[in-house]
């Protein structure tokens, strides 16, 4: 039995990254799931990485979820990590809030090699892989910290190894270090906002992000994804000034809504309708599906998408704005 890793929670970002080197090689040598043939490109895999950041709440999760399921029926194998402390990324997937990688490190008392890929990986709808990270309490730690802890324990299962999409569904208000992980391992950030000034600060934000990794590693922006409006012109004049894809722009969809208090995708709506003795799929939810299927497709073509350069703040303010 290995020493347990010290509690989290007593963490700040400096201290956490402090004992992460003091437990590292921990479970070294360990390696409890099969690794499924593949040729290690990466310690993550050889599949596709894929980030989706945005602002709290702008459907970042809905998008998420959706966009893996038209991966899985494009015939890939796919791993949703939800990395933000609200952990109801994987809810429309699975249907509920499965455990978090903290809350099983807490029921195991931090023995890392306790933790079996069982515990942390569930399967959701449409044979998507589903883990949330989790958060530390309210006011306390660092969840750029469990974000770093939830990729370092499914590394050490070999769990990214059968994989051929992963997509990280993070936060994006700020992007501190911690948050910014994810892009350390990803070939591909996709930003989700509306046509508001406040997620696009926070796109321009996010995109400076991709700018500063990118200089150590081989990641692009694939672009932005509109999300619940119908207009674009903000859109539209931020990436005039700041040239990068626009993917797709979906407006404010009601089943879409309804589709997250019944904790089901659009595509587990529009096929439940079929299963409930429609003859073929409700072409109102199909026409939703489509634009999920869409993006899923761009994604696939392995775009070239961009290294952005982000607007300066001063420059976003008087670009978005009337005066
Ligand atoms: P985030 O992950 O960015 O915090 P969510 O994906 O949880 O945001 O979405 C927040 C809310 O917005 C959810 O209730 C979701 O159903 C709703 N929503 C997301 N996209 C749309 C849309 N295009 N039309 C209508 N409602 C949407
Ligand atoms: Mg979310």
């Amino acid at each position: 039995r290995g020493r347990p890793v010290e509690r989290w929670s007593a963490f700040t970002c400096l201290a956490a990254a402090a004992t992460v080197k003091a437990t590292r090689g921990l479970r070294a040598g360990r390696s409890r799931v099969a690794c499924h043939g593949k040729p290690s490109g990466s310690d993550l895999g050889n599949g596709m990485k894929l980030a989706i950041y945005g602002k709290g709440g702008i459907g970042k999760s809905t998008t998420a979820c959706n966009i893996s399921i038209a991966l899985a029926r494009r015939g890939k194998k796919v791993l949703q990590i939800g990395c933000d402390p609200k952990h109801d990324s994987t809810f429309t997937l699975t249907g509920f809030l499965i455990p978090t990688i903290i809350d099983t490190l807490q029921e195991k008392d931090y023995h890392y090699e306790d933790v079996w890929p069982e515990d942390v990986i569930y399967e959701g709808y449409g044979g998507v892989h589903c883990v949330e990270a989790g958060g530390p309490p309210a006011g306390a730690g660092c969840g750029g910290y469990v974000v770093g802890e939830t990729v370092k324990l499914l590394k050490e299962l070999n769990a990214f190894h059968e994989y051929d999409v992963i997509l990280f569904d993070v936060l994006g208000d700020v992007v501190c270090g911690g948050f910014a992980a994810p892009l350390n391992y990803a070939d591909y950030c996709m930003i989700i906002t509306d046509n508001g000034f406040d997620a696009l600060f926070a796109a321009n934000r996010i995109g400076a992000s991709v700018r500063q990794k990118s200089r150590t590693h081989p990641l692009r922006l694939a672009g932005l994804i509109g999300n619940r409006t119908s207009k674009r012109d903000l859109i539209d004049k931020y990436v005039q000034s700041c040239p990068m894809p626009v993917l797709e722009v979906l407006p404010l969809i009601e089943d879409i809504r309804v589709s997250r208090v019944k904790g089901k995708t659009l595509f587990e709506m529009a096929e439940k309708d079929t299963k409930q003795g429609r003859a073929g799929k409700d072409p109102s939810l199909q026409y939703v599906c489509d634009y999920y299927l869409n993006i899923a497709d761009q994604l696939l073509a392995m775009p070239e998408g961009v290294v952005p350069t982000e607007v300066p703040d001063r420059e976003l303010f008087s670009l978005l704005s009337d005066f």
